[in-house]
């Protein structure tokens, strides 16, 4: 902790220099930290960046080394950009793919929608690995002040039963993690005031802490690819908004080819588990007939893969909880952040860490559990009502005919399309009433009071 942040916490929190030892320095025995990240992410390193921008003594565990390759679509959009930007790093981005809109295929028609101008995000989104994104925002965070250990795993929370649980903490208090090195074998305590998890989908430690996913609300799986192109360098993404199962019926979901500008395309498919009849459905079925189908021009092939495709899940709409207990947050996916309309989760990392860090900031310099409230209550202002529009849109889009419907009507007018795709981004503007904005508030005045599933 920097001075001024030790003294601010230590003038506003009568109990903080019962909990530090300020002899002690991050790595030492027996050291707490003001926060332990599980998960170095776009979601744990930014809340790891913007803790130890504030000053605060933040260490985050990595289980991976990096760079590290991470499944996904690499497709940042413009909301990504603009985190990325805020964290001083869009220089770092020079040499990527840089993308100008998306060009959407569906029943036979094409469009391509420019990313719309916004007071807030640029007009543009960048198609990136995640082995090089990761490792630089990590980095990034670090330099900034945060204690990283890479290659080092949390294996299982330390609770405290002495911390009492204030109503509304869902979590039980932790208080710091077991964790291995995974090189040396070697196993200790890593203590602090304050715990995120931001271990991803999958999300062990999360579980381990109590946190599960709603199972009345949809989650979508993903697989995806890389290929050689011609196509790598297009100034679009795409993607194809009418995939299909071997029989040839239309699924909700879409495919995707996005260039990353350096000979490869990474394509991928997702689909939505919003209702039984989509759980049979085979990723891997799915994405050899969307590389079958996709245009010539792209020349995807078995010949042109660069390796086998890998798969993952996409927890999305805020369906995971609790997310708060009296000393822990959870971020990102493993709170189920993702954005249901589209598949989007990085943005989202990078924005509920920084929400979180700005509740613990709050938390450590003396408000204590009232600030960690404010932290579902900044989620439930960012997301809340946008998440239930969309939770509602993709209940429709899973009926066949109905998704026929939207997409297909949609296709014919490009205007409309381009409103569409401002809402699926999250790109509305607060500042002015456009046909979108229009649209969404009588989407979100129909949901507010529509009740969701049990
Ligand atoms: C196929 C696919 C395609 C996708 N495409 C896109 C896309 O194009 N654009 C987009 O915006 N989003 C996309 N997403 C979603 C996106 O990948 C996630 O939303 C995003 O990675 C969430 O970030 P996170 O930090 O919460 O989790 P993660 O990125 O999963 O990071 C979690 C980190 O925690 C580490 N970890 C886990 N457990 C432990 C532990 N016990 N101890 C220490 N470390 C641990 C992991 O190694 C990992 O580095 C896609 C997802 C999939 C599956």
């Amino acid at each position: 902790m920097s001075a001024a942040a030790r003294s601010k916490s230590a003038s506003a929190d009568p109990d903080a220099s019962a909990r530090i030892d300020p002899g002690s320095t991050p790595g030492d025995e027996g050291h707490v930290h003001d926060v332990l990240i599980v998960g170095g992410g776009p979601s744990g390193s930014s809340c790891a960046y913007w803790l130890a921008e504030a000053g605060w003594d933040v260490a985050l565990v990595e289980k991976k080394e990096f760079p590290r390759a991470k499944t996904c679509g690499d497709g940042l959009t413009p909301r990504s950009v603009r985190q990325i930007a805020d964290m001083g790093m869009e220089g770092s981005l020079v040499g990527a793919h840089r993308y100008s809109g998306l060009r959407a295929h569906a029943f036979g028609k094409v469009l391509d929608l420019p990313w719309p101008e916004h007071p807030s995000f640029p007009s543009y989104g960048y198609v990136v690995t995640r082995h090089d994104l990761d490792a630089v925002v990590n980095e990034r965070a670090a330099k900034a002040g945060a204690t990283v250990w890479q290659g080092t795993e949390a294996l299982e929370p330390i609770l405290d039963a002495t911390v009492p649980t204030p109503d509304g903490a869902g979590l039980p208090s932790c208080v710091g993690a077991v964790v291995k090195d995974k090189s040396t074998g070697q196993v200790r305590e890593v203590r602090a005031r304050y715990v995120v998890v931001a271990d991803g989908a999958n999300s062990r430690f999360g579980r381990a802490l109590g946190t599960s996913r709603d199972r009345s609300q949809p989650m979508g799986m993903a697989l995806r690819g890389y290929y050689s192109s011609p196509g790598h360098d297009q100034p679009f993404i795409e993607s194809h908004l009418d995939i299909r199962d071997g029989d040839g019926n239309v699924v909700p979901g879409y495919g995707w080819i996005f260039p990353l500008g350096d000979g490869r395309v990474n394509v991928g498919v997702g689909l939505l588990s919003t209702d039984r009849r989509w759980k049979g459905v085979n990723t891997g079925t799915l994405m050899e007939h969307f590389v079958a189908w996709a245009p010539k021009e792209w020349e995807l092939s078995p010949l042109t893969a660069l390796g086998p495709a890998t798969g993952g899940k996409l927890p999305m709409g805020l369906t995971v909880g609790p997310r708060i207990g009296a000393t822990t947050l959870v971020v990102g996916d493993a709170a189920g952040t993702i954005n249901p309309f589209n598949g989007e989760g990085i943005a989202y990392g990078y924005e509920t860490g920084r929400l979180a860090a700005a509740s613990l900031g709050e938390a450590l310099s003396g408000d204590g559990f009232d600030a960690i409230v404010r932290y579902e209550a900044r989620l439930d202002d960012a997301y809340g009502l946008y998440y239930k529009v969309a939770r509602a849109f993709i209940r429709v889009i899973s009926r066949p005919e109905l998704m026929k419907l939207c997409v297909g009507t949609g296709m014919y007018s490009e205007t409309l399309m381009v409103w569409v795709l401002r809402i699926m981004s999250n790109t509305i503007r607060p500042d002015e009433i456009g046909p979108a904005e229009a649209a969404y508030r009588a989407l979100a005045a129909i949901a507010r009071l529509v009740p969701e599933p049990a």
